[in-house]
């Protein structure tokens, strides 16, 4: 994703607004997201800052990630950051290397995205996830596991869960 500074790049104080739709590719953001369901949203405005260039921006896109109880692919919309400083004279530390008057953001789109991601999604409030035994999805119904025998390791874990629900 590409954002052209041209207009700004000699001029000191200038500030120029952008607004980019692109679909992405998948694959570098397995496991994480299944697939993008829209193109990534990007709009803001990068501003000259004495030959470094702020750009701040806000981002949306909708995924496909799983249900962290049944795995379920769930829709989901992820609103992102971007606030990032970018030099196309060879900066140091935090700062983003350019060259020419193209500013590629990808990288700093990527970084968002996957910090944007929530911890743990589950397609609803009350999913009953998958059967320990034979990994049947339990809100498709019952299986015939026998699921009352619980592992003496798992029982600490158990009564967390328990005092969960009661809270
Ligand atoms: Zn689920
Ligand atoms: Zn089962």
């Amino acid at each position: 994703m590409f954002v052209d500074i041209s207009e700004i790049l000699n001029k000191k104080n200038a500030k120029l607004s952008f607004d980019i739709s692109e679909y992405i590719s998948t694959n570098d953001y397995k496991p994480n997201i299944n697939e993008f369901l829209s193109p990534v949203k990007v709009e803001g405005t990068v501003v000259n800052i004495n030959k470094e260039f702020r750009l701040t921006a806000k981002g949306t896109v909708m995924v496909l990630i799983n249900c962290d109880r049944c795995l379920k692919n769930i829709e989901y919309t992820l609103n992102f950051d971007i606030d990032e400083i970018y030099a196309n004279t060879g900066g140091c530390g935090e700062i983003e290397v350019f060259d020419g008057s193209i500013i590629d953001i990808s990288s700093a789109v990527k970084k968002n995205i996957i910090f944007s991601l929530p911890m743990k999604v589950v397609c609803k409030e009350d999913c009953k996830g998958l059967c320990p035994v034979c990994g049947k999805n339990l809100n498709e119904g019952d299986c015939s596991c026998d699921t009352s025998y619980i592992n003496p390791s798992f029982e600490s874990l158990r009564s967390l869960f328990k005092f969960d629900e009661e809270v």
